[in-house]
């Protein structure tokens, strides 16, 4: 049994039911159970910044599953919400980024893990501190240290 962190985001076409439809597409993923979610926040884009504010969010998952076939899942999902991809930092309907699996440091072509820039975006530290304050990224540290680290990325709950 694995603990899987996943983050969320959406700054397109209802970005707020957005993330509520894909947290129940994900509990529907055989073999895993959503165990916690952390609150809706608000945050300003990264890169571009001509774009809508994004709602982010993350989830913790329990369940037994390949780092492939999760990220598959994940992406069948994103294209069910009517993602197109075209670069990076670019507007979208909906963003699933696989963060952690247990301590697992692992890097393909397709995957790397943890998420290699988890570690520069409050808005994925500050809700991942929200439901697991005690939580470390393999090869970087305790997020508690990480937050601190971060300058302010205006990151608001909602
Ligand atoms: P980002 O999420 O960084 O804004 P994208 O969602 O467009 O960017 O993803 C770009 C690529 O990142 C995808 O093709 C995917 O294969 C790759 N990728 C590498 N590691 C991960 C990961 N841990 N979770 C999700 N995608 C990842
Ligand atoms: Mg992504």
């Amino acid at each position: 049994m694995s603990d899987i962190y996943i983050a969320l985001g959406s700054n397109l076409e209802k970005p707020r039911q957005q993330i509520h439809n894909a947290v129940k597409l994900i509990g529907k993923i055989e073999g895993l159970n959503i165990s916690l979610i952390s609150s809706l926040y608000q945050t300003k884009p990264i890169g571009k910044t001509n774009q809508p504010d994004f709602i982010n969010a993350v989830l913790k998952v329990e369940g037994i599953i390949s780092p492939e076939k999760l990220h598959t899942a994940l992406q069948d999902i994103e294209t069910q919400a009517g993602r197109i991809r075209i670069e990076l930092n670019e507007p979208r309907t909906l963003d699933l980024d696989i963060l952690l699996i247990d301590n697992l440091i692992m890097k393909t072509k397709e995957l790397t893990i943890p998420h290699p820039r988890m570690h520069l975006r409050q808005f994925v530290i500050i809700p991942l501190l929200e439901i697991n304050h005690g939580l470390c990224v393999p090869g970087i540290g305790p997020i508690k240290d990480i937050s601190k680290s971060l300058s302010d990325q205006g990151v608001i709950k909602v």
